[in-house]
């Protein structure tokens, strides 16, 4: 067994998240995920996207988290300060297209509510036919500068 694996521990041999939780968040480099909610390796499948926004991507992602790999939970967890919500598509947009060197048009899904983002993302997810398990999908919002965790209750 590689210095890896030990360190992993009875987790290396289970392929299934101890937990049972995919946890949907932003790529922001500030989110440590497995620190602020006290995870340790093999506990929970994390899916990173600009934003943690509930793309096609991401959905495929929670779809084989729950079919194969069984977990039965989903954390959305945004933040303040996130640059999908300082800039709109149209000036992310400009600026790929810049850097690129390469008209960029794909939706970036930028937003300018936070809350209504996350509303939106769990609506996504609740909708959507290849999730088996919809009952624990939650909303939170990260709070950078305070380093709390609130959620998100909606109707
Ligand atoms: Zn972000």
């Amino acid at each position: 067994m590689n210095t890896r694996l030990h360190y992993l521990g009875s987790a290396a041999r289970i392929l299934e998240p101890l937990q049972h939780l995919a946890i949907l968040t932003c790529m922001d480099a500030r989110i440590e995920v497995s620190a602020l909610l006290g995870l340790r390796p093999g506990d929970a499948h994390i899916i990173r996207n600009a934003g943690g926004r509930a793309s096609d991507d991401a959905l495929k992602a929670l779809a084989i988290s729950q079919a194969v790999m069984k977990t039965r939970e989903v954390m959305v967890i945004h933040h303040t300060e996130c640059a999908l919500g300082r800039f709109n598509q149209a000036q992310l947009a400009e600026q790929i297209s810049a850097a690129a060197g390469h008209h960029f048009d794909e939706d970036l899904d930028s937003f300018t509510d936070p809350i209504a983002a996350v509303v939106e993302d769990l609506e996504r997810l609740r909708l959507s036919p290849y999730l088996p398990h919809r009952d624990k999908i939650r909303g939170f919002i990260y709070d950078l500068a305070a380093n709390i965790v609130t959620e998100v209750i909606h109707a």
